[in-house]
C-alpha cells in the first residue's frame, strides 16, 4: 500500500486548480483530492472575468436603444432593474459552480469544501480536521482584492463585493487605473450610476500603449465617466462625520473598531449607512453613495503553513516557482494568480497544463509567457498583445503604424467615438512586436491577430492578407505608411 493516499492534493478550485486536478485525474489516470474554501470557480467564474463580462453586456443595452432610434427604430429607452439582473447573474453561477463540481466528480477527483494548510511537503491538513498526503500538491489558490492602508478603508468595496449589491448606488468613486477599475467604471457608468474616477498616476492603464490609454480614457470622460489623473483618496469618512482618521467621529477609532479588524468587512454592508464623505489629494471633498477601491490584489498564501515547510515566498506573499511551476520544496507546485506572474485566466489554465505535462506525462514543459493577448474590457474595449510602442523603441529601431477613425456603425448614429488600430514593426526583422486595438469587440479581433503575432507575422504577411469589407479591422490590413518611425 502507498504511503500516500494521493498522487495529488491540489489546494485551490478555481480554473488552474480545476484544470489540473480533472486532466491529471481524467487523462493520467492519477488520484486527486481537491480541497477548496469557498466556491468552485473561483475568481474567474465566481468574482471576476465572468460576472463581470455580464455586467459588461448588461451595461451596453442603454446606449443601443439610443444607437438603434438612429437607425429608425421606434425605441425608447428603458430604466435598469439591478434586483432582475442579479438574479439571473446569480443563478447562472451557481449553474456554472455545478457544472465545475461535477466536471471534478466525473473526473474521479475526490473533493473536500474545507480549507487547507500544508503541514510538511507531502500532508495537507484539512478545516475539517481531516489530514491527506500526496505525492505532489498543487497551491492553485488564486488571489484576493487589498484596500490601500488608509483610516476608514474599510468603508470602500472591493470588486468581490460589487456582485452582492443589493442596489446599485446613485454615485460611485472607483479608486485606481487598471483592468479591474476602469472596466467598472464604464459597467457602472453604462448601468446608470454616476461614476467618479481618482488614478494617483498620469494616465491610467500603467505599462499599457500610451495612445492606446489615452483614447479609452478620452472615451471614457466622453461616455460620462468623471475621470481624475493624478488624484487619489486622502481621507474618508461618513458624512456628518469628521473625515479624517485621526480619531474624531467617523473615524476607525470613534466606531470601536480594533486596528486589526479595520482592512475586512466589506463596504457593501454599510452600503446603506449614508453617503461616505472623501477628501481627494487636491483637497476637494464630495459625497458618494459608495467608494469601489480597484487598487490591486494580492496572492493568497497566508497562515497556510508555506514559510514553515520551506516553501519559498516573494515580496507580494507568492510562492516562487521555476519555469515548470515547481516552488523550493520539489513536492509543492504553484499555478495561476497566487506565483503572481501573469493574472490571467487563461494562463492559470495554461500552467495547470504545462505542470501535469510534467508532472504526469513525464514531458518536462514550461509555460510559455510570452506574447499573451488580453483584453481590457473598457467600453470601447482594449485589446492588445506583444510590445507597446514606447517598450519597442526602448528595444531596437522601430515603424509605428496607426490609425484613428469614427466606424461606420456608431458614426451613422452621429456618435463622434473613434476607434484605434496600431501596428508596431520592427524596422530590422520586419516583425509585428505590438498589435493594440482600442474598439468595440476589439477582445475578440485581438485574438486573431494574436495568432499571427504569436507566429512572428511581419508586416508584409499582413500587407498580403486582403482586407474583410467592410469591417472596422480591415484596416490592420490596409496601413500602407508608417506614422512615425523611432
Ligand atoms: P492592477 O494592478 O491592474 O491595478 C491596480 C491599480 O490600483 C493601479 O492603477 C495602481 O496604480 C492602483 N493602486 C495601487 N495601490 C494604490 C493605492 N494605495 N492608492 C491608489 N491607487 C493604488 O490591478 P487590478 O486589481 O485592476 O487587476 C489585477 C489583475 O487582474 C490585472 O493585472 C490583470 O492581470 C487581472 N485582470 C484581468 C482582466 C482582464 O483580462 N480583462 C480584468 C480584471 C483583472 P499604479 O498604476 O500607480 O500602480
Amino acid at each position: 500500500m502507498s504511503e500516500f493516499d494521493y498522487d495529488l492534493f491540489v489546494i485551490g478550485g478555481g480554473s488552474g486548480g480545476v484544470r489540473a486536478a480533472r486532466v491529471a485525474a481524467g487523462e493520467c489516470g492519477a488520484s486527486v483530492g481537491l480541497a477548496e474554501m469557498d466556491r468552485y470557480g473561483g475568481t474567474c467564474v465566481i468574482r471576476g472575468c465572468v460576472p463581470k463580462k455580464l455586467m459588461v453586456f448588461a451595461s451596453e443595452y442603454g446606449a443601443m436603444a439610443d444607437e438603434a432610434r438612429a437607425y429608425g427604430w421606434d425605441m425608447t429607452s428603458g430604466s435598469f432593474d439591478w434586483s432582475a439582473f442579479h438574479g439571473h447573474l446569480t443563478s447562472e453561477l451557481d449553474r456554472l459552480e455545478a457544472v465545475y463540481r461535477s466536471l471534478l466528480k466525473n473526473s474521479g477527483v475526490e473533493t473536500f469544501d474545507a480549507r487547507a494548510e500544508i503541514v510538511d511537503p507531502h500532508t495537507v491538513k484539512l478545516s475539517t480536521g481531516e489530514t491527506r498526503r500526496a505525492k505532489h500538491i498543487l497551491i492553485a489558490t488564486g488571489g484576493r482584492p487589498v484596500r490601500p492602508e488608509m483610516s476608514n478603508a474599510h468603508l470602500g468595496m472591493v470588486s468581490d463585493d460589487i456582485f452582492h449589491l443589493e442596489k446599485l448606488p446613485k454615485s460611485l468613486l472607483i479608486v485606481g487605473g487598471g483592468y479591474i477599475a476602469c472596466e467598472f467604471a464604464g459597467i457602472m457608468n453604462g448601468l446608470g450610476v454616476e461614476v467618479t474616477q481618482f488614478y494617483r498616476g498620469a494616465q491610467i492603464l500603467r505599462g499599457f500603449d500610451e495612445e492606446a490609454r489615452g483614447l479609452v480614457a478620452e472615451s471614457m470622460r466622453d461616455r460620462g465617466i468623471d475621470l481624475h489623473v493624478g488624484t487619489n483618496v486622502l481621507e474618508m469618512g461618513r458624512k456628518g462625520d469628521a473625515s479624517s482618521g485621526d480619531g474624531g467621529p467617523g473615524s476607525d477609532a470613534a466606531m470601536g473598531m480594533p486596528a486589526q479588524e479595520r482592512d475586512h468587512g466589506a463596504g457593501v454592508d454599510e452600503a446603506g449607512d449614508g453617503p461616505i464623505r472623501v477628501k481627494s489629494t487636491h483637497g476637494h471633498e464630495r459625497d458618494f453613495d459608495a467608494v469601489l477601491f480597484a487598487t490591486g490584489r494580492v496572492p493568497n498564501t497566508a497562515d497556510m503553513g508555506l514559510a514553515a515547510v520551506g516553501v519559498e515566498l516573494g515580496r507580494n506573499g507568492q510562492v516562487v516557482v521555476n519555469e515548470y511551476s515547481q516552488s523550493s520544496v520539489p513536492s509543492i507546485y504553484a499555478i495561476g494568480d497566487v506565483t503572481d506572474r501573469v493574472a490571467l485566466t487563461p494562463v492559470a489554465i495554461r500552467e495547470g497544463m504545462a505542470f501535469v505535462e510534467t508532472v504526469f506525462k513525464g514531458n518536462p514543459t514550461p509555460v510559455d509567457h510570452d506574447l499573451i493577448p488580453s483584453a481590457i474590457f473598457t467600453q470601447p474595449e482594449f485589446g492588445t498583445v506583444g510590445l507597446s510602442e514606447e517598450a519597442a523603441r526602448d528595444q531596437e529601431p522601430v515603424e509605428i503604424y496607426c490609425t484613428s477613425f469614427r466606424p461606420m456603425q456608431s458614426a451613422f448614429a452621429g456618435s463622434d467615438e473613434r476607434v484605434m488600430m496600431k501596428l508596431v514593426v520592427s524596422k530590422e526583422s520586419r516583425k509585428v512586436l505590438g498589435c493594440h486595438i482600442v474598439a468595440p469587440n476589439a477582445g475578440e479581433m485581438i485574438q486573431l491577430a494574436g495568432i499571427a503575432v504569436k507566429m512572428g507575422a511581419t508586416k508584409e504577411d499582413f500587407d498580403r492578407t486582403v482586407a474583410v469589407h467592410p469591417t472596422m479591422s480591415e484596416e490592420i490590413v490596409t496601413m500602407r505608411n508608417p506614422v512615425r518611425t523611432a
